[in-house]
C-alpha cells in the first residue's frame, strides 16, 4: 500500500559523505566477452512462446554446470506473445534456488514463484518427460570444488 503523505526518515549521526554512491553501483557493467557484448545490467533476452521448449548449451546460473538441455530460464516479465528470460537453468530445481536466493522478500517470491509455475505448466505441456520440480536445489556449496562433501555426478543425479 502507498501513503498519500511522504515520510521522512531522519537517523542522527549519519552524513551524507556515509551514503552508498548508488549512481556508481547501478552504472556496473558486466562483459561478456565471449560474444564482444558489454552490458549495463544483468542480461535477459526475449523468447517468443514458439520458441518454448528448445534445446540449448549453457552454463546453469545456480549450479554452474555446462549443459544441453531445455532452455529452463526466470521469466521475469511475461507478456501476451513473449517471456524477458533472465539467466539459464539445467533443472527447475536450480531455478527455485536462484528465485529464493534473488528474489526472496516476500511479495516478489510468491509472485516470482508464480511466473515460474507458469513457464513450467507450458514446458511440461511441451516437452514429453520433462522433470518440473519445484523443490529448491540444495546449495552448490555442498559440493567438493566448493569445499563441501558432495561428488558433481552425486549432486546433479538430485536435480
Ligand atoms: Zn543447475
Amino acid at each position: 500500500m502507498v501513503s498519500a503523505t511522504p515520510k521522512v526518515l531522519f537517523i542522527t549521526g549519519v552524513r551524507k559523505s556515509d551514503l552508498l554512491n548508488r549512481q556508481k553501483k547501478d552504472t556496473t557493467v558486466f562483459e561478456d566477452l565471449k560474444n564482444n557484448v558489454t552490458y549495463a545490467n544483468i542480461p535477459s533476452r526475449l523468447i517468443k512462446y514458439n520458441e518454448l521448449g528448445r534445446t540449448i548449451t549453457a552454463r546453469c546460473w545456480s549450479c554452474d554446470h555446462e549443459y544441453t538441455g531445455v532452455e529452463i530460464f526466470f521469466p521475469k516479465v511475461i507478456d501476451n506473445d513473449k517471456f524477458l528470460a533472465e539467466g539459464c537453468f539445467n533443472s527447475f530445481k536450480c531455478l527455485m534456488s536462484y528465485v529464493k536466493l534473488y528474489y526472496s522478500n516476500s511479495l516478489d517470491e510468491i509472485e516470482s514463484i508464480n511466473k515460474v509455475n507458469f513457464l513450467k505448466r507450458l514446458l511440461v505441456e511441451r516437452v514429453p518427460g520433462l522433470v518440473a520440480s519445484l523443490e529448491p536445489a540444495l546449495p552448490k556449496y555442498v559440493m567438493s570444488k566448493y569445499g563441501g562433501s558432495m561428488a558433481d555426478e552425486d549432486y546433479l543425479a538430485l536435480l
